[in-house]
């Protein structure tokens, strides 16, 4: 069968907030772009995304500006982020959310028309720009709206409204191709009809989200197997922070059909409280001692945190993510959880039914639907569910660029901004700011190019021939390697984890490549889910070979990994990240440590000396007096 081909400027892969916002700058600055993704057009993470975009605007509390926002983003991510990526993304992640409404996003507004923002973990104040909570839906259907009013542009200058930017949905890649060490295109294939695709390109950028299709309890839907992630170690790309993976606390658990889908964190922003089976409101047994002046340690004093943020400190259900879940998972291990294995969590008792309706359409609408809960009248059960990777390709903070030339990435597949854990309404926010730059740095690599690079043909027959693969032999069901895969992990390299479990995990895994390599997928090309499942189990695979490592190596507790043998932080590993690559031979992965480098002296005087002790070496606290003398 023939393979269609076509040529473009820059290839951005996944139509998320990420992607969207990288394909509109690449046009804007001129280059021809394809937006390529493996569900429909509008399906993404992206439109999931309840809480908000955080961008300290101000408009709620005045005293909240990027140098808060920058703290707040670093102390969350436990001064394991990428700093030059946490300022960057502080300093511009308000015009991100202004330039969406020029674009027409119709946030929610204060009594004095501004955009209104919300309370969020972690974060200081209010200041999650928010469309109730369909957020992320509002922030795609304004970048596709912004897509679309370039394509007009486009009809009238060029007489074809795809001449400079077009989107192929279902559409899935599987291999980048290079030329030498260079990107030259991406190879793939249409979902509904199998045919193969080739598109020629000096320029990709990944924007493919998360990897959570590895876990069996997830938040994640089908798409999320770690595409980008592994496309990128295929291509030579290194891979970091892989072992910190973001457990949101509250996932859905009954009934057993939607277990791990999200339960938005607004509703502990807007009030909502957790309890466990005795009735006690637990979290202020958990409240860390990093975190200690920052959070109210009476029920008296978080509920009047609500009405007076100025003179109370928050709420201990508004700790981070990661504090959260781990509270819950001891709770439900102490035997003092809820009948199917969580704990409550209570909005109906602290706000009146109409304000949870106005404040909280879509989990009143999900719980009446999927679980017949009313959350007006009674708690909804609650736990841990796989929900985010902070680890993904390093990239170079200010264009985006991963150290293959011409390779790009954005979004959750991109490493570094949220250290060991990122803040809710971080995301929305960090796609729009990164995607913009992964886009910009696109176009002026490929504006840099002395001459293309070329497509081998051998590159393409050797795609082509490990995509048909599954089809040409009758192997195992690849379901059942993904069944045992995310069993695996969610049992062996989950919450918590040890260092024989995580070992054992890793002989798992290896015996599940050798299975994988055998599946095979009955039937033809023409809509085939077992096929594309078969495709996908090698980048899954390889995603959770990097985690396994990568947790195994670290034996500290910080942010998304916990070490149960290795319960504490610690300064010195704060001072390593972890990079994966992939082996030589292209049969698994590596993990090496590699130097932290230092912040800058600016940002780290924005910090107290009495909180950097808590998390520095001593060394660097010497070089932090030195500057401040
Ligand atoms: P996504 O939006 O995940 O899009 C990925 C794209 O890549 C999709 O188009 C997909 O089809 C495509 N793709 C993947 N693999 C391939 C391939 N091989 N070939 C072609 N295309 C491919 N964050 C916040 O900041 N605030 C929130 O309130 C919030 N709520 C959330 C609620 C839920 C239920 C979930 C799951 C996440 C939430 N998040 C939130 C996190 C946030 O939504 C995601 O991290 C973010 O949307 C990721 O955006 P992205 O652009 O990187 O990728």
């Amino acid at each position: 069968m023939e393979i269609e081909r076509h040529e473009y400027d820059v290839v951005v892969i996944g139509a998320g907030g990420a992607g969207l916002r990288a394909a509109i700058e690449a046009r804007q600055q001129g280059k021809r772009t394809a937006i390529v993704c493996k569900s429909l057009f509008g399906k993404a993470h992206t439109v999931m995304a309840e809480g908000g975009a955080a961008a300290a605007m101000g408009n709620v509390n005045p005293s909240d500006n990027w140098m808060v926002h920058f703290r707040d983003t670093m102390r969350g991510g436990k001064f394991l982020n990428n700093w030059r990526m946490a300022e960057l993304h502080a300093k511009e992640a308000p015009d991100r959310v202004w330039e969406l409404e020029a674009w027409g996003a119709l946030f929610d507004r204060t009594k004095d028309g501004k955009i209104s923002q919300r309370n969020f973990g972690g974060h200081e104040y209010p200041r999650l720009a928010h469309v109730g909570d369909r957020t992320g839906l509002e922030l795609i259907r304004t970048l596709q709206q912004r897509v679309v009013a370039l394509q007009q542009e486009d009809e009238k200058l060029h007489g074809d409204p795809e001449a400079f930017i077009k989107v192929f949905q279902e559409c899935t890649i599987t291999r980048l191709l290079k030329d030498g060490d260079a990107i030259s295109g991406a190879f793939g294939y249409w979902r509904e009809n199998g045919r193969l695709i080739v598109f020629d390109a000096p320029a990709v950028v990944l924007a493919t989200g998360g990897i959570g299709k590895s876990y069996v309890v997830t938040s994640n839907s089908w798409e999320y197997t770690g595409d980008g992630h592994a496309l990128a170690l295929l291509a030579g790309a290194k891979l970091i922070n892989m072992e910190f993976i973001q457990f949101h606390p509250t996932g859905m658990v009954w009934p057993p059909s939607v277990r791990g889908i999200l339960v938005t964190e607004s509703v502990r922003g807007d009030g909502g409280v957790l309890k466990n089976s005795e009735g006690k409101r637990f979290m202020f047994d958990y409240i860390p001692e990093v975190f200690k002046d920052k959070y109210a340690t009476t029920e008296e004093e978080a509920d009047r945190w609500y009405t007076d943020q100025a003179n109370n400190r928050r709420p201990p259900e508004l700790l981070p993510r990661d504090e959260v879940a781990r509270a819950i998972n001891s709770e439900v291990k102490a035997g003092r959880g809820s009948p199917q294995g969580g704990v409550y969590l209570d909005v109906s008792t602290r706000l009146p039914a109409a304000e949870i309706i106005r404040r909280l359409p879509s989990m009143h609408h999900q719980f009446k639907e999927l679980a017949d809960v009313d959350i007006t009248k009674e708690p909804m059960q609650v736990g841990p569910t796989c929900h985010y990777i902070m680890g993904g390709v390093e990239v170079d903070a200010d264009t985006g660029a991963a150290d293959v030339p011409g390779l790009f990435a954005a979004g959750e597949v991109s490493g570094g901004m949220h250290g060991s854990n990122r803040l809710g309404g971080n995301s929305l926010s960090d796609l729009l700011v990164f995607g913009r730059r992964a886009g910009a740095g696109a176009a002026s690599y490929v504006d840099g190019l002395a001459s293309r690079p070329k497509i081998s043909e051998e590159s393409v027959t050797e795609a082509r021939a490990e995509a048909l693969a599954p089809l040409e032999r009758s192997g195992e069901n690849p379901y059942d390697v993904h069944h045992e895969l995310q069993r695996t992990m969610n049992e062996l390299v989950g919450i918590i984890r040890k260092a024989e479990e995580v070992t054992d995990a890793l002989e798992a895994v290896e015996k599940l490549k050798e299975r994988a390599r055998g599946v095979g997928a009955a039937g033809t090309r023409i809509y085939n889910p077992g096929w594309h499942l078969a495709l996908d189990l090698r980048n899954m695979l390889l995603v959770s070979e990097c985690v396994a490592k990568a947790a195994l190596l670290r034996q500290e507790s910080r942010g998304g990994h916990t070490r149960d043998d290795f319960p504490s932080m610690s300064a010195e590993w704060r001072a390593k990240i972890l990079v994966c690559a992939l082996t030589p031979d292209g049969s698994g992965v590596t993990v090496e440590e590699k130097a932290q480098p230092p912040m800058r002296d600016d940002l780290i005087t924005l910090f107290d000396r009495d909180e950097l002790k808590k998390y520095i070496t001593d060394e660097e606290l010497a070089a932090f007096d030195a500057l401040a003398k």
